[in-house]
């Protein structure tokens, strides 16, 4: 097949078993790769008695076809399995040079089962693989363990790695890869960590073909261009370029959209002491790109002076200012590139650790625990991220993910756990932005703004969206309207898919809004050279049984509308500042519209069939014979 290495690896750590096995064209044509590929193994493999640290559990590091062939911004990959954070669905998505260079070894993706009897590493180069003792890496942070892998491997090869948090199994674990850049989110390093991996070090000198090399080389050099010049290149250099997304923190705030003190505002009166010309001016040293960017949004930042002197690290992105931040009420910047440090070396994810921390603070404000942990406390902050990562004291219960500690802290802690479905909120909040309110309630891997956010109406791109959404353009334009945010966030949903799918880098759909879906029914068969998708019927096609396929991985976990939800802070404490001053989310409204377009009951659960349109047959028998179906 062109574009893929045409091969899966399956290792089972607990016998010790390496299988390649080609990767069926069937799939290739109707999952493309990275999370179309991922929902198929996980709904195949992963069934509701299988608990997420278990033997069972899958942890699969998949690429798609556009890593590794020179089209920009294209050198990412995704992690999946089911969460132990959630207890669902879970994928989480990185950067950096390590998803092409698996592509070069020879393989499209590596799904690991089983439980090493000890700490153990992978090498893979090119046809070797192996299962090594990594008794010696065990208790090393992740720039530790890289640069032993590296060392072992004479620097060849792109490494992927768990810090000491991943082996206690805090609950969101990450992954790290090529040092800095982490698949974050939903506890996907705990995965790795209860099966005793440590890390995955791989090294590829192999070459990959595509079907039609000078359209796809045009069609590249057509993204360097639209990355570059003109009214979206402009944005993504002088913005993205400039900043990264910490421009985001005034873009918020203008919005009053920043969580602040745990989501109980969208204005923070301390953001510019936190902003991206703060960063930029006192702390910010050299741009960093993940494989083949034009964009280059990644930087590395530096504390010069003070307690947190000689911290270092990528970052932080906005969602890590967001969370130790506003939300934490601390405008110490210094403090924020710690804590990023931090948790990168721990091998943490940052939104959730700060939310689990804003969430103590409240806690303790409310009188729910004794610790003395006070807002804007950047000492303890940074105290309680190694109390989390090291499962010490009260960051044993917050390494748990905040709904769970809401529930051993007890009285009415639930109601300062914000979350969704488990997974603590990122840097959103649906009041001053119903449309974002709508993503995190209904996304399949908890509240979550990378499976379907809308920039559209955010920052109100009035000609995009009337192309785009002819018919009700005025209403998704609003922010403040639930109506139309159904359809603009299942067409997001779908968009994202595809693009998840491909494993191309979000900027350029999210923000700025470049490519669409016309744009890949040229990519995939110059590609690929399957021709079906030169139709956009077809990638849409695809983007939808994807998402169906996902969701219905979730219907058959019992998750249905009860779960599709959002914090009680956004349903019933109108914002009490701002320019969204008085404003709730009244998601009902939303999500019937999203059920409508997503072709689900109005449960949620995804209709046989709709199921079936999308050739999802034997999802569809399969709950049937579970007995899902309306509950109306
Ligand atoms: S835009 Fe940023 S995250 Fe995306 S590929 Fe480029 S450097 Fe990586």
């Amino acid at each position: 097949m062109k574009a893929y290495a045409g091969q899966l690896l399956y290792i089972n750590l607990t016998t010790g078993g390496i299988q390649k096995v080609p990767y069926p064209e069937k799939w290739a044509r109707r999952y493309l790769g990275g999370t179309g590929l991922c929902a198929r193994l996980l709904w195949d493999s992963v069934k509701p008695e299988t608990k997420p640290l278990s033997e069972e559990n899958l942890l699969i590091f998949a690429t798609g076809p556009l890593n590794g062939v020179g089209f920009p911004p294209s050198g990412r990959y995704v992690v999946a399995a089911k969460s132990p954070l959630t207890g669902i669905w879970a994928e989480s998505h990185a950067g950096g040079f390590f998803g092409p260079e698996l592509k070069y070894a020879g393989y499209d993706a590596v799904i690991i089962t089983g439980r090493a009897e000890k700490p153990s590493w992978i090498y893979i180069h090119d046809d070797s693989v192996a299962i090594l003792d990594a008794s010696s890496l065990w208790g090393l942070d992740t720039v530790q363990t890289s640069e032993c892998i590296l060392a072992e491997t004479g620097r060849a090869a792109r490494v992927a790695c768990i810090g000491p948090a991943g082996e206690t199994l805090v609950k969101y674990a990450c992954i790290i890869g090529d040092r800095y850049r982490a698949a974050g989110r939903a506890g996907m390093g705990a995965v790795m960590g209860w099966k005793n991996l440590k890390a995955i070090g791989v090294r590829g000198t192999g070459a990959l073909e595509v079907a039609d090399f000078d359209g796809l080389r045009e069609l590249a050099e057509d993204a360097q261009q639209r990355y570059t010049t003109g009214r979206w290149g402009r944005a993504c250099q002088e913005s993205l370029g400039e900043f990264g997304t910490t421009g985001l923190i005034e873009a918020e705030q203008k919005i009053g959209r920043l969580p602040t003190k745990n989501h109980w505002s969208g204005v923070y009166a301390d953001a510019k002491m936190i902003g991206s010309e703060a960063i930029r001016k006192g702390y910010r040293k050299k741009r960093r790109s993940c494989m083949g960017c034009n964009i280059q949004c990644k930087y590395v930042s530096m504390v010069n002076e003070g307690k947190f002197a000689g911290s270092l690290s990528e970052g932080p992105e906005y969602e890590t200012v967001m969370a130790f931040g506003s939300n934490c009420l601390n405008h110490d910047l210094s403090s924020i590139i710690h804590a990023n440090m931090l948790c990168n070396l721990y091998g943490m994810d940052t939104i959730s650790t700060g939310k689990c921390i804003s969430f103590a603070m409240e806690c303790r404000e409310n009188g729910l625990i004794d610790e003395d942990i006070r807002w804007g406390d950047s000492s303890k902050i940074v105290q309680l991220i190694h109390q989390i990562a090291k499962r010490e004291g009260i960051g044993d219960i917050l390494a748990e993910g905040a709904r769970e500690a809401a529930r051993q802290v007890g009285g009415n802690a639930a109601d300062y756990a914000i979350h969704v479905k488990g997974m603590e909120l990122s840097g959103q909040d649906g009041r001053p932005h119903k449309s974002a309110g709508l993503t995190h309630a209904i996304s399949v891997r908890g509240a979550d703004h990378l499976r379907s956010l809308s920039s559209l109406d955010e920052l109100g791109y009035v000609d995009v969206v009337k192309e785009r959404y002819p018919d009700c353009a005025q209403e998704v334009l609003s922010l403040r309207t639930e109506k139309g945010k159904g359809r603009l966030v299942c067409d997001m949903e779908d968009l994202y898919a595809v693009v998840d799918s491909l494993l191309i880098c979000k900027y350029g759909t999210m923000w700025p809004p470049i490519y669409y879906f016309d744009d890949f029914t040229k990519i995939i068969p110059a590609l690929t050279g399957f021709s079906e998708f030169a139709e956009v019927s077809c990638v849409r096609e695809l983007a939808r049984r994807i998402c169906l396929l996902r969701r219905a991985f979730n219907a058959r976990e019992g998750i249905t509308r009860k779960d599709d939800q959002l914090p009680k802070r956004d349903l019933k404490e109108p914002m009490p500042e701002g320019p969204a001053k008085g404003q709730v989310v009244h998601l009902d409204t939303m999500l019937d519209e999203f059920y409508g377009f997503r072709g689900c009951h109005s449960n949620g659960v995804p209709k046989s069939e709709e199921l079936r349109k999308a050739g999802l047959e034997d999802v569809a028998a399969e709950l049937e014979k579970l007995g899902m179906g309306p509950d109306d």
